[in-house]
């Protein structure tokens, strides 16, 4: 897969451009100005494998809060990157709070928000220049539903002028990519190199967003964060993330990204960044952890052990995350197959690095596991998720590589 060149970004360490791995991030949803919650959900997204994390700086509490929860995080031992995000009054905080504007990693600006009129260049260039005197960078972050309103209704006019019209849609990609280009061009003027500057152009209709990203790409040679904001929840949010990011992933754009799931009421935060990690790992551009094939069961199965035993991996994996992805080797790359039954299972099992597939009533009983494609052992008793872990961690010790 072709990577687009973009230019080096160093965000505390964190680095982002062409050649580097695809970053992760993620955003609080916390008050900040509740400093434990806040410092236990962005380890909670840490320990998920977020590599920089965006909170939110929208009053006083707040800006007073971020320089108390960057301390607890180094505390904790977490250096992550920690980004604000600022709307509306970010030239006010910014200035106001210069612990917190010191504190911060990096800078979130929505350029559609900074204020009406004559306000908007001042305001905008009043964070820059704190970016600048701070040496942080700035991620112009354009949202369509808060884009310039005033550079839409010009480019809509303009066009209805034409003799061949753009349709309203084309209008509306080509404004929200005017509008991040007119935002970097003037934080240039104002002084902030182009080094310290990525871009996003993000929206909820995938096929505008991909446009938009597309065209932009095509553009600028600015790293390019991708999301599809107010994607919902569950598994419509997670599909519509999917499709968008991995359409632009496929093409080599992107150098950052989020997914931005609703969540249910209670669950964790941390699932937008499982979601990312499968994204980059199941495109074959990251490894995080081991990835299990399994199909999804039909008639033919007897019985749900399969479904049981594909289930006890997964957990017992997601248990042991932490220190395994450490202590073992083979633990990130490993492709397992748990199937259920002889119509594909032995084809996926061979295919795996490590698989099983389970018989259906009728035949033997014994169960064959294969490691490298070759049978290696052959599982009977009712312990059989015990005798596969004991193999499976001799394969991410390196023990059965072959
Ligand atoms: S492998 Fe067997 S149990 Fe699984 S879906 Fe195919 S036919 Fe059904």
């Amino acid at each position: 897969m072709h990577r687009k060149q973009t230019i080096e970004i160093n965000i505390w360490g964190v680095l982002m451009w062409g050649d580097n791995p695809i970053v992760i991030q993620s955003m609080t949803n916390t008050p900040t100005a509740d400093i434990g919650a806040t410092t236990k959900q962005i380890q909670e997204l840490v320990k998920a494998g977020s590599e920089l994390v965006r909170i939110t700086v929208n009053d006083d509490a707040a800006a007073e809060a971020v320089p108390k929860i960057i301390k607890n995080l180094i505390s904790l031992g977490i250096s992550t990157p920690i980004v604000g995000d600022f709307h509306y009054n970010g030239h006010i905080l910014l200035n106001k709070y210069p612990e917190m504007a010191e504190s911060l990693a990096k800078y979130r600006i929505n350029p559609g928000n900074v204020g009406k009129w004559e306000k908007r260049d001042d305001n905008f260039k009043s964070i820059i220049e704190c970016a600048i005197k701070y040496q942080k960078p700035v991620r112009i972050g354009i949202n369509g539903w808060s884009l310039d309103d005033d550079l839409l209704q010009m480019n809509m006019n303009e066009n209805s002028k034409l003799q061949n019209p753009k349709s309203g849609k084309e209008v509306f990609v080509d404004s929200m990519v005017e509008s991040a280009l007119l935002s970097v061009e003037k934080a240039e003027q104002y002084g902030l190199p182009k080094n310290r500057m990525t871009i996003s152009v993000k929206m909820s209709d995938i096929q505008d967003m991909v446009s938009s990203y597309k065209l932009l790409s095509s553009k600028t040679d600015i790293p390019l964060h991708l999301g599809l904001t107010e994607a919902g929840g569950s598994a419509k949010g997670i599909t519509a993330s999917s499709i968008a990011l991995g359409l632009l992933l496929q093409e080599g754009i992107g150098d950052t990204i989020r997914v931005s799931l609703t969540p249910e009421p209670g669950a964790k935060r941390s699932l937008e960044v499982e979601v990312c990690k499968y994204i980059l790992q199941t495109m074959g551009i990251r490894s995080f952890q081991p990835l299990i094939t399994s199909c999804p069961g039909c008639g033919r199965t007897s019985s749900d052990k399969f479904q049981i035993l594909s289930k006890q991996i997964t957990d017992e994996i997601d248990k042991n995350y932490s220190t395994w992805k450490d202590k073992y080797t083979n633990f990130t790359t490993t492709n397992i197959a748990v199937m259920g039954c002889i119509v594909n299972g032995p084809g996926e099992a061979k295919n795996a690095d490590i698989g099983i597939f389970l018989p259906w009533s009728g035949e033997n009983p014994k169960i064959p596991v294969y490691v490298k494609g070759e049978i290696h052992k052959t599982l009977d008793g009712d312990d059989i998720f015990e005798q596969f872990m004991e193999i499976l961690i001799g394969y991410f010790e390196g023990e059965d590589n072959k």
